[in-house]
């Protein structure tokens, strides 16, 4: 593992920012992942791990030391006739992880196809897609606690998931390098078809009773359908997160607007669709210079080239007005913002 000065970020965050890192290195075990830690610490510089870039907007270069988790493992366990545990280390890509299990009879994780990013990431913002969040097949994670130099190990309710959220995310960001991830898989496929018309689109193909796998390839055609691919234009996936009002807010709204689009959540509150309010608005497609509202799915805001973090920030922001000013609903932008002003050497 070698730690390198000022390296540029631009192939190690999907918007392809070109920002730099004061100090970077990759790490692939764990010792290698204490040894930056100990440089960062006697060089007394914050540190940022970096799975995929997938979720993060880097808005100015990076002090201190940038990590890659490149830790990658992967081991099962039987639980119970037809149930496993199955592991798999931090640095380990998301959706080859996802088509791995598939492939070996672990069934679960199939609507969480084609996610970009790592499975050390996963947890942070317990993702979520058609229906299905990481916490629903999580069992529990390892974690390098940087305030006390301990491994620790944190089950599926202590991780605090919300909607786009963890514990990791919203209350102690920073302080968690995770490790690995556990899942309890299965041999029998449960599927989950209600989202999007997943269910008639497969049986519209003729498919009553699909496979695992069969999901998976509806979802990664979805996918590669809507959303824009990282490698050929700049993108962090959905921008803003679906906002949730109370159904009394949400029937005052759709008195004003009958097309509103929203879904059942928690009692007593509704979800809205943002993208359907940014579209509504007439961003689809819109750009400021190279900072863009992509033109088949309004939640993702693309980089056109050479747009900055803080060019991608500035057009999010006369989003949010737009759709204050019209909906009365703020938008909560969903990827990690770094630097914030609030480094943890
Ligand atoms: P990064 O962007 O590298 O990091 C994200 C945050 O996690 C940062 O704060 C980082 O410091 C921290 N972090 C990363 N690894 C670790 C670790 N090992 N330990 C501690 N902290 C860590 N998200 C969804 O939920 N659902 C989707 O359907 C979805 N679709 C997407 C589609 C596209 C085209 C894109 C570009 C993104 C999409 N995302 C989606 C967002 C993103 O892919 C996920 O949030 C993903 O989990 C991020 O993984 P990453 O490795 O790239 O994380
Ligand atoms: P979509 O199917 O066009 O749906 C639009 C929105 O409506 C989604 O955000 C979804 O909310 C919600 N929705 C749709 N059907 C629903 C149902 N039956 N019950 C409750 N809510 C429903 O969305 P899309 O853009 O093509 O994305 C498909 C899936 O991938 C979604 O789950 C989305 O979250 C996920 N995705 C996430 C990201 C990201 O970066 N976070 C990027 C791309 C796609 P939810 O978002 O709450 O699911």
């Amino acid at each position: 593992m070698q730690i390198t000065p000022h390296v540029s970020l631009k192939a190690y965050n999907s918007f392809g920012f070109n920002v730099h890192a004061e100090y970077f290195c990759i790490v692939t075990s764990l010792a290698e992942l204490q040894a930056a830690v100990s440089f960062a610490k006697s060089e007394k510089v914050p540190l940022l791990m970096i799975g995929g870039g997938s979720n993060l907007i880097l808005v100015a270069d990076v002090p201190g030391l940038v990590i890659v988790n490149r830790i990658q493992h992967k081991a099962v366990q039987r639980l119970a006739e037809g149930e496993y545990c199955v592991t798999a280390g931090a640095g380990e890509n998301w959706h080859a992880f996802v088509r791995w299990t598939l492939a070996n009879g672990y069934n679960g994780l199939e609507n969480l196809s084609l996610i970009p990013g790592t499975v050390g990431a996963a947890p942070m913002q317990n993702i979520g897609a058609y229906g299905v969040e990481i916490k629903d097949r999580m069992l529990s994670l390892e974690a390098l606690d940087l305030q006390t130099g301990e491994i620790c190990c944190f089950t599926a309710p202590e991780c605090g998931f919300a909607y786009r959220d963890s514990f990791f995310k919203s209350r102690e960001p920073g302080r968690y390098l995770i490790l690995s991830v556990s899942f309890r898989l299965l041999a029998d496929v449960q599927p989950v078809l209600d989202y999007s018309g997943l269910g008639d689109l497969l049986a519209g193909e003729g498919v009553a009773q699909p496979t695992a796998v069969q999901i998976s390839d509806l979802i990664c055609r979805i996918r590669q359908s809507k959303l824009p691919a990282p490698e050929q234009i700049g993108n962090a996936g959905s921008f803003f997160k679906n906002p949730l009002i109370t159904e009394q807010h949400c029937t005052e709204l759709l008195q004003r607007f009958p097309g509103l689009v929203s879904f059942p959540d928690r009692a007593g509150f509704r979800k809205l669709a943002a993208g359907w309010m940014i579209d509504q608005l007439g961003w689809k497609g819109r750009r400021e210079g190279d900072a863009g509202v992509y033109d088949k799915q309004a939640l993702v805001l693309v980089n056109h080239g050479a747009a900055s973090g803080a060019q991608i920030l500035a057009l999010a922001g006369q989003i949010q007005a737009a759709v204050v000013e019209r909906y009365g609903v703020m938008l909560e932008i969903e990827p990690r913002i770094y630097p914030d002003g609030n480094l943890t050497p």
